[in-house]
């Protein structure tokens, strides 16, 4: 079962229901001397209509109602400030106890809405040109404080507006939180509370390669993976997971999952950082490595924030990069900046933070990150 009872406002004896999963639930009204089909009634009333109060669920007895509320309950973060992009994309700041706050992200286009989810308040992963990992590490979230994300979106932009793609590419790494983002990825595609398809929620990773080998198996979600490098020298300095994993072994993952995911392939993700992987020699590196495998790749250019060593690659730099790919038969596309004027793009994620150095490894100053 999740650790679902982090969320500060919940009392510690009762369980928080939002983010377990069916049979997690079922074991927790058997557990009441319950029938265990309450659990798809609840899971249909939490996440199919959005109603999170016991005493709203009409179809339940009030006698079990009223047994719930001593025992159990339905906890979502808190919004603290939500702020609207000039293009449309929106930010929701939440609090998550404990002086921690994390970030959601809902990006609107024309044939479909990305809702982006954090998973960590921080990251303990270090990526060089990433603002999230810049604050360093508090914790892992709860599987409710995930699923929160999306029900309080949904829930803000109400009964019109529907979210179609759902991607872990807020804050922290989804894989270092496993069993919390797995009942979370779950329950988004189960047909008896989000019933999303399969690929339109992505778990993206910096490549955590035995939990990646492990995913295939529990959950095959579509998978992103922040490559961003094409040789193992570069990756260890702008992706440091990379020391563990290297690039081989990452890639061969990958396409172990790729298998499992029958016609599907991996998607991924290459920062463009101007003058240090952005060459044509990285591009023909690049090429070596994905040609002909079942990948695509998503140039993203760099989104900077107060203190970043880096430089986004210039625009006919990315073109031109994005062609060397193309033209070799590899699909490829350029990531849309969305939402930079209110801090809401890739790797501008920094929440916000009391000190999430204390768990830090290393001893880097906490600097605070204004949003
Ligand atoms: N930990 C996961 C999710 C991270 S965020 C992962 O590494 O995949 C999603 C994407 O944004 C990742 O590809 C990440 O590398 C990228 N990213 C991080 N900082 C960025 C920045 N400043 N500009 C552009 N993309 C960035």
């Amino acid at each position: 079962m999740p650790a679902n009872t982090l969320n500060a406002s919940a009392a510690p004896s009762k369980l928080n229901l939002i983010g377990l999963e069916q049979q997690a639930l079922a074991e927790f009204f058997e557990g009441l001397g319950e029938k265990s089909y309450r659990a798809r009634q609840i899971m249909g009333w939490l996440y199919r209509r959005g109603v999170v109060k016991f005493q709203d669920m009409t179809d339940i007895s009030l006698r079990v109602r009223r047994q719930l509320d001593l025992v159990a309950t339905l906890d979502l973060p808190r919004v603290i400030r939500k702020e609207e992009s000039s293009d449309g994309t929106r930010k929701w700041l939440l609090d998550v106890g404990s002086g921690q706050a994390v970030e959601s992200v809902f990006i609107p286009e024309p044939n479909r809405n990305t809702l982006c989810i954090s998973s960590q308040a921080g990251c303990v992963l270090d990526c060089s040109f990433c603002a999230t990992g810049q604050q360093g590490f508090n914790r892992n979230l709860s599987a409710a404080e995930i699923l929160g994300q999306v029900m309080i979106v949904k829930r803000d932009m109400g009964p019109d507006v529907a979210l179609s793609n759902i991607v872990f590419m807020g804050m922290g790494e989804p894989l270092a939180n496993y069993r919390n983002v797995v009942p979370v990825a779950k329950l988004l595609v189960d047909d008896h509370a989000f019933g999303l398809s399969r690929r339109r929620v992505t778990i993206s990773t910096a490549g955590l390669v035995p939990q990646l080998t492990r995913l295939g198996e529990d959950c095959n979600v579509a998978l992103a993976v922040s490559l961003h490098a094409p040789n193992d020298s570069l990756r260890d300095e702008l992706v440091p997971i990379n020391k563990r994993h290297p690039i081989k072994e990452l890639l061969d993952a990958c396409w172990c999952y790729a298998e499992q995911l029958a016609s599907r392939q991996v998607t991924f993700e290459y920062v463009m950082l101007r003058d240090v992987n952005d060459s044509p020699e990285h591009a023909r590196q690049l090429i070596k490595l994905l040609r002909d495998r079942p990948a695509k790749v998503n140039l993203i250019p760099f989104n900077p924030f107060p203190g970043a060593r880096y430089e986004c690659s210039t625009a006919s730099v990315i073109t031109d990069f994005c062609e060397r790919l193309r033209s070799s038969g590899i699909v490829a596309t350029i990531r849309r900046t969305r939402g930079d004027d209110i801090a809401a793009a890739c790797g501008q994620l920094a929440g916000q933070v009391r000190d999430r150095t204390r768990v830090r490894l290393g001893d880097k100053t906490f600097r605070s990150v204004r949003l």
